[in-house]
């Protein structure tokens, strides 16, 4: 069963759990993290990517059947990689990042990190190759690194960053499958048609230790960080917007809190 979530307690003594997308939100906006991590208000959850969902869980099937037969994918025959899917009996747990996926207590910090990893690639020198499934439907798909997100670099690099914790050798490139929902078709025909690429990305989680320990001493502060830039270069317009709308409803309230007492005075 899953875990609850729960808010950082400065008294505790427990290890804090903390998944790898909230070291994420926390490179993003610090901000963001304190209000969900330490006063457990979170942002609001978009709709859930189904299809993206159902194009992750086909890429795992497929990759499944070359993890059982301990041969290479077609897609790393096309790039020249030598490598094939990892055949352990621990990916399940790995993948699976509500029960626990690949996880590292932190002792200095004493945080538990966490992530459920998309799959996971061995090379001919033994080394463990991390990769990120994607799914998007452009004109033109992503093929380069420059095309991935620095969230999908920082994902990477977070789950790199674990292995080595766990005593792996981890190659430092890891592979996003970018699968592109082809939208030129001449007709739907019910099936949608992609191209599948394969991103090499050369990481370094060199930031991921130093991160956990700005993030330890953020939650351990009783300031909330100031407002971000994560949307673009000045402060970020969501929380200005929050701000002002809280603001003027609290002014709001006392006001029509104040006219209600008169009222009931006037009214004795
Ligand atoms: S600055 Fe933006 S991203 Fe950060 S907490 Fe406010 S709304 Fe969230």
């Amino acid at each position: 069963m899953a875990s609850r979530a729960r808010t950082f307690d400065p008294a505790s003594a427990e290890p804090f759990k903390v998944s790898r997308s909230k070291i994420d939100l926390f490179s993003e906006c610090p901000r963001c993290a304190y209000l969900d991590l330490r006063l457990g208000v979170k942002r609001p959850s978009g709709p859930s990517f189904t299809l993206n969902n159902a194009v992750d869980e086909l890429l795992k099937r497929e990759f499944d059947i070359h993890r059982g037969n301990g041969t290479a994918h077609p897609l790393m025959s096309r790039y020249g990689l030598e490598a094939v899917p990892l055949a352990d009996d621990r990916m399940e747990e790995w993948r699976d990042a509500l029960r626990r996926g690949i996880a590292f207590h932190h002792v200095p910090t004493n945080l538990f990190i966490r992530g459920g990893v998309d799959d996971v690639w061995v090379n001919p020198l033994k080394e463990l190759i991390i990769v990120d499934y994607k799914a998007t439907s452009k004109k033109v798909g992503p093929s380069k690194e420059e095309d991935l997100y620095d969230s999908y670099k920082r994902q990477m690099e977070i789950y790199q960053w674990l292995f080595r914790q766990n005593g792996f050798a981890v190659s430092p490139t890891g592979y996003f499958v970018y699968v592109n929902g082809k939208s030129d078709a001449k007709a739907f025909d019910g099936k949608l048609e992609f191209d599948v690429e394969l991103i090499p990305y050369a990481g370094s989680d060199a930031w991921v230790e130093p991160a956990l320990f700005d993030l330890k001493q953020m939650l351990l502060g009783e300031e909330i960080p100031a407002i971000g830039t994560a949307f673009g270069g000045g402060p970020c317009d969501y929380c200005t917007y929050r701000e002002e709308a809280g603001k003027k409803l609290q002014a709001l309230h006392k006001k029509t809190v104040h006219e209600r007492q008169n009222r009931a005075v006037l009214a004795r």
